[in-house]
C-alpha cells in the first residue's frame, strides 16, 4: 500500500482510498435506437424472478411461515413471540426492500437535487407497527399472525425501542424522516449505529436514578441492512502540512473504517422509501499485523479498540454540552461521522457526472443543531485539498449547501471545543478554521474578522464577541459562530426562539449580516406515529366522521378543521371520550402489568414527560403536588368531596452526571411514595414516576392524558414537540408562554389552553433582582415557603437529602420558581374548575384537535424543501 511518506507521493495531494463499489452508480447501455439494453442475462427471467410487495394474507403467512423455517431455522413447534414477532419483522422488511430499491433507481435515474439531514441523533422507536401502517398492511398482517396462532398486540410488544437518541432533537429527526418520504421528498438522513443507545433508567429503593447499558442490538435487529461493501477510511491525529498553493497534506495518525447501515424509511401509503444510513465504525485492517508480527498483540488489540469505540455509545447528556466538554470521544464522534457522510454525499454527487462547482445545486445539507459543523471544515478540506479549488470558491460552494438549525439559547448548551484537543486530533480541520476566522471573503469584499473591523472601525469588543475563537485558557473554537458564517441559512424551531436567537446569541452576525439568512421553522411531529399509531380508536373515528380515508387525512392534516362542527354534536362527545376513557385504561393496565401498581381512571390524568432538567421545571411540578397534598390534609370530609381526583404522571431520564435533575427524581419518587399510601388523600391525589421514558412509553402515555405540563421558564424551551403531541391527541395543555406553547395556543385558542407565569421580557430582570437584590422565599412567595419548609422538615424521609434542590430555589432562583409559583398554583386550579364542566372539556378537547394540522412534520418538512433546500417531491413510479 502506498504511504503518503512514500517518495513517489510526497508533495502530491492525498486522496482518501476508497474501498466502495458503485451500489447507487448508474449508466445504462442503451441499443441503436436509443432504447435502454437489459444490463445482464435475460430480461424475461430477471422480470419473472423479481418480487412485488406482497398485500394478501394468504402470501403474507407464506413469507412469515417461509422466514420462520429459513431464516431462523424453527418449526411451529419451537416459536415463541419472539421468534413470531422476528419472522413477521424480516417477512415486512422483504417489502420494505422492494420499495426502498425501486425508489433509489428512481433517484438514481432521476438525479433530482437531494437534501441530507446530518443528525447525531435519531431517536426512532419501535420500526414494525410503523411499517406495517405506513404499508397499508396492519389488518392483513393481524389476520395472518392470529391464524398462525400468536397476538399481533403481543409481537408488537417484542421489538425493542431504536433509542438513538436523547429527547426531542433526536425524536425531531426521526419525525422528519417520515414527513421527508410522505411527503416524496428525496431525503436521506445520517447518523451514527449506537451499539449502545440512551441508557436504560432503574429506580432504586432510595428513589434515585441507577444506568444500565441498552444493548438494544442483542437479538438482531430485522430493519437494518448492514453495507459491508460501502465503506470510508477516516482519519484523526498526524500532521497537517500547508503547501505554497493553499492545499495541504494531512497524513500519519489514526485511520479508521467507517461502515454503513442502511435504515429503510418507508413513506404513508406511497411506494417511496427513504434511507437513513447509519455508520459503524471498525479497525481499518482488524489487527495491525505488523505490531502482530513484532510480538505486540496487546497494542494490536487496542487499537481495533479504540476504533470500535467511538460508535459505541450515544452521549446521554441533552442540553447540556458542559457534561462532556473536552471528551475527544466526543469530538471523534462528531467528525467521524461528519467525515463519512460528506464522503457518501461527494461520492454520489460525482457519479451524476456534473461539475464540482455545480455541487449546489444538486445537494442541500442540513444540519441538526452544531454537533455536525465540523462538516463546514470537512467540506473546505474536500474541495481545496482533494478537488483543488481555490479558497474563493470553494467556500461558496459549502455557503451555498449546508443549512444550520439552531436548538437551544441556554449558555451552557453552546457547543465549543478547546483548541489544543481540536488541533491535536484534526489539525487539519483547525487550521482551516483559522483560515475561515481570517480569510473568509465574505459579503463578497473582505475577510470575515477584517470585514468585521472595516464595518466597525475600532469596536474591538465586538470583534471578539464574534470571532470564531473565544479568548482564554485554553481557547476554545465557537461552533454556532462557525455554523452561522459557514451557513446559506439559519433556523430556530418555534417563532419565539427564532427571534431570541437573533436578538440574543447570534445578534451580532444579524447586524453584521442584515436579518435575511436568519428565519424561523416551527417544529413538527408525525401524526402517523402520534396520532394514528398510538391512538388507533382516535384515528378510525375522524376517519369515519370525516368519511375520508386516513391515507388521505393523515398526509392532509388540516382537514382535522372539518371535526370543528362535531364539538358540538352529543352523540360525537360520547364517542371522543369514550375512547380518552379506553386510553386511560390502556395505561392503566401497562403500569398494573409493569409495576404491580393499581391506578384509579376515574381520575383527571395530568402528564409531565421529558428529559429531566431544570429549565423544564419538574421541581415547579412536584412542589405543586406537594402543595395540593398538605391543602388536602387541611380539609374537612366534607370540603375534600368536592376536589377534582387527580393522577399526576412524570416519566423522564436525566443525565447521569446531573446532580440537581437526578435529586429531583428522587423527590418525586419518595413523595409518590408517602402520598399514594395516605388513605386520606389517595382517591383524591396519586403521583407515579414511571421509569425508563421512551418513545414507546411515551405512545401508551399521550393518549390517554386529560392534561400535560410545558412549564419551562419562559425564554428557555426552544419549542417543545410532547406540547403537540398531547393536544394533537385532544389533551389539554398547561403552560408558560414559552416556545411552541404559543403558537399552539394561536392555532387552538387561548381559551382551550391554560396559561401561566412571567413573560420572556421580565426574566432578565427577574433574575438580575434575585442576583443582587434577594428577597428571602419566606416573603417573596409564602405558600411555597411553607412547601420547602415540610420537604426540609422530613414529610418524605431525610429533609436534608434534598437541600441542594432545595437551596436553587432559595439562593440565586435562577428558573424563577418562586416567581412563577402562586400563578401556577392559580392555573391548575383553573384546570380543576375547568373540567368539573365535562361537556366543555370534551368541547375543548375536539377543538383542539381539530386545529393541531398545521404542527404536523409535513408542513414543517416542506417548509424546509421549499425555502431553504430547494427540493421538489417526486413520485417513485
Ligand atoms: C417527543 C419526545 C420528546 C420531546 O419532549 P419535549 O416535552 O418536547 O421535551 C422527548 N422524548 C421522547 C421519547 C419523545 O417522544
Amino acid at each position: 500500500m502506498t504511504s503518503v511518506l512514500d517518495p513517489k507521493t510526497i508533495g502530491k495531494p492525498v486522496r482518501p482510498r476508497r474501498h466502495v463499489r458503485t451500489l447507487t452508480g448508474y449508466t445504462p447501455d442503451v441499443d441503436e435506437s436509443g432504447k435502454e439494453k437489459w444490463p445482464r442475462g435475460e430480461e424475461k427471467v430477471w422480470k419473472e424472478g423479481t418480487r412485488g410487495v406482497d398485500t394478501d394474507v394468504t402470501s403474507i403467512t407464506k413469507s412469515i411461515v417461509n422466514h420462520v423455517q429459513t431464516s431462523l431455522a424453527r418449526q411451529a413447534y419451537n416459536l415463541d413471540d419472539l421468534g413470531a414477532y422476528q419472522a413477521a419483522a424480516l417477512s415486512v422488511r422483504d417489502d420494505l426492500i422492494v420499495n426502498w430499491n425501486d425508489t433509489q433507481l428512481f433517484y438514481t435515474k432521476k438525479a433530482p437535487k437531494r437534501a441530507y439531514y446530518l443528525s447525531l441523533e435519531f431517536l426512532m422507536g419501535r420500526t414494525f407497527d410503523n411499517a406495517l401502517l405506513n404499508l397499508g398492511l396492519k389488518d392483513q398482517y393481524r389476520e395472518g399472525i392470529t391464524k398462525l396462532g400468536f397476538n399481533m398486540e403481543d409481537l408488537l410488544e417484542q421489538e425493542r425501542d431504536a433509542g438513538l437518541g436523547n429527547g426531542g432533537l433526536g425524536r425531531l429527526a426521526a419525525c422528519y424522516l417520515d414527513s421527508s418520504a410522505s411527503q416524496e421528498l428525496p431525503v436521506w438522513g445520517y447518523g451514527l449505529r449506537y451499539k449502545y443507545g440512551i441508557f436504560q433508567q432503574h429506580i432504586s429503593p432510595e428513589g434515585q436514578q441507577l444506568e444500565g447499558p441498552d444493548p438494544w442490538l442483542e437479538s438482531q435487529n430485522p430493519w437494518e441492512l448492514p453495507r459491508i461493501d460501502v465503506n470510508y477510511e477516516v482519519r484523526f491525529y498526524g500532521t497537517a502540512e500547508r503547501l505554497e498553493d493553499g492545499r495541504a497534506i494531512w497524513h500519519g495518525g489514526q485511520e479508521v473504517l467507517a461502515v454503513a447501515y442502511d435504515v429503510m424509511v418507508p413513506g404513508c401509503y406511497t411506494k417511496n422509501t427513504n434511507n437513513l444510513r447509519l455508520w459503524e465504525s471498525k479497525p481499518k485492517r482488524g489487527f495491525d499485523l505488523m505490531s502482530f508480527n513484532a510480538g505486540d498483540y496487546e497494542h494490536a488489540v487496542e487499537s481495533s479498540n479504540s476504533a470500535a469505540a467511538i460508535t459505541s455509545v450515544l452521549y446521554p447528556n441533552d442540553h447540556t454540552t458542559c457534561m462532556f466538554l473536552g471528551k475527544e470521544l466526543r469530538l471523534k464522534q462528531q467528525y467521524f461521522w461528519t467525515a463519512a457522510s460528506l464522503a457518501d454525499i461527494v461520492r454520489r454527487f460525482k457519479n451524476i457526472g456534473k461539475p464540482i462547482t455545480e455541487f449546489p445545486d444538486y445537494v442541500a445539507i442540513q444540519l441538526n443543531d452544531t454537533h455536525p459543523t465540523l462538516a463546514i471544515p470537512e467540506l473546505m478540506r474536500i474541495l481545496v485539498d482533494e478537488e483543488e479549488l481555490p479558497w474563493g470558491q470553494a467556500w461558496k460552494i459549502v455557503t451555498n449547501t449546508v443549512f444550520y438549525t439552531n436548538h437551544t439559547v441556554l449558555p451552557e448548551a453552546l457547543e465549543k471545543w478547546p483548541v489544543p484537543l481540536m488541533e491535536n486530533l484534526l489539525p487539519r480541520h483547525m487550521q482551516i478554521i483559522y483560515d475561515i476566522n481570517l480569510y473568509v471573503f465574505h459579503c463578497h469584499t473582505m475577510f470575515f474578522l477584517q470585514a468585521v473591523e472595516r464595518k466597525y472601525p475600532g469596536d474591538r469588543e465586538r470583534l471578539a464577541r464574534m470571532s470564531l475563537i473565544e479568548e482564554g485558557y485554553p481557547k476554545q473554537v465557537r461552533m454556532a459562530h462557525l455554523a452561522c458564517i459557514g451557513y446559506r441559512k439559519v433556523n430556530g424551531v418555534a417563532e419565539l426562539h427564532s427571534e431570541l436567537v437573533k436578538t440574543t446569541i447570534l445578534k451580532d452576525f444579524v447586524e453584521f449580516e442584515g436579518p435575511s439568512k436568519f428565519s424561523n421553522v416551527t417544529n413538527g411531529i408525525t401524526p402517523r406515529r402520534w396520532l394514528d399509531q398510538c391512538n388507533p380508536e382516535l384515528s378510525a373515528l375522524i376517519s369515519k366522521t370525516l368519511k375520508v380515508d386516513k391515507s388521505v387525512w393523515l398526509k392532509n392534516l388540516d382537514m382535522l378543521k372539518k371535526l370543528l362542527p362535531f364539538a358540538e354534536d352529543a352523540a360525537f362527545r360520547k364517542e371522543w371520550a369514550a375512547i380518552k376513557q379506553r386510553n386511560k385504561e390502556r395505561l392503566a393496565h401497562h403500569v398494573q402489568t409493569t409495576l404491580g401498581l393499581t391506578v384509579n381512571t376515574n381520575a383527571m390524568f395530568d402528564v409531565q414527560i421529558k428529559r429531566l432538567h431544570e429549565y423544564k421545571r419538574q421541581t415547579l411540578n412536584i412542589l405543586g403536588v406537594i402543595h395540593r397534598y398538605l391543602a388536602l390534609k387541611q380539609m374537612s370530609a366534607a370540603e375534600r368531596k368536592k376536589v377534582n381526583p387527580r393522577v399526576v404522571f412524570f416519566a423522564g431520564k436525566a443525565a447521569p452526571g446531573y446532580y440537581i435533575a437526578k435529586l429531583t427524581i428522587r423527590l418525586i419518587v419518595n413523595a409518590a411514595r408517602i402520598i399514594n399510601a395516605d388513605p386520606e388523600t389517595r382517591d383524591l391525589l396519586t403521583v407515579y414516576f414511571l421509569p425508563d421514558y421512551s418513545v414507546s412509553l411515551a405512545e401508551v402515555l399521550i393518549p390517554s392524558s386529560d392534561i400535560s405540563q410545558h412549564i419551562s421558564t419562559a425564554g428557555t424551551e426552544a419549542s417543545g414537540t410532547s406540547n403537540m403531541k398531547f393536544c394533537l391527541n385532544g389533551g389539554l395543555l398547561v403552560g408558560t408562554v414559552d416556545g411552541a406553547n404559543i403558537e399552539i395556543a394561536e392555532a387552538v385558542g387561548e381559551n382551550n389552553v391554560f396559561f401561566f407565569g412571567h413573560l420572556t421580557p421580565a426574566v432578565e430582570d427577574l433574575r438580575y433582582q434575585h442576583t443582587y437584590h434577594p428577597v428571602p422565599v419566606e416573603e417573596k412567595c409564602p405558600a411555597l415557603a411553607k412547601v420547602l419548609d415540610a420537604v426540609s422538615g422530613g414529610i418524605f424521609g431525610d429533609g436534608s437529602v434534598y437541600d441542594p434542590l432545595l437551596n436553587t430555589i432559595r439562593q440565586g432562583d435562577y428558573y424563577l420558581i418562586t416567581e412563577d409559583f402562586d400563578s401556577y398554583i392559580g392555573a391548575l386550579a383553573m384546570v380543576d374548575e375547568a373540567y368539573l364542566n365535562k361537556d366543555e372539556w370534551i368541547k375543548k378537547s375536539i377543538r383542539t384537535t381539530a386545529n393541531m394540522g398545521i404542527f404536523s412534520s409535513d408542513r414543517a418538512i416542506l417548509e424546509y424543501a421549499e425555502s431553504f433546500w430547494n427540493i421538489e417531491p417526486i413520485k417513485v413510479t
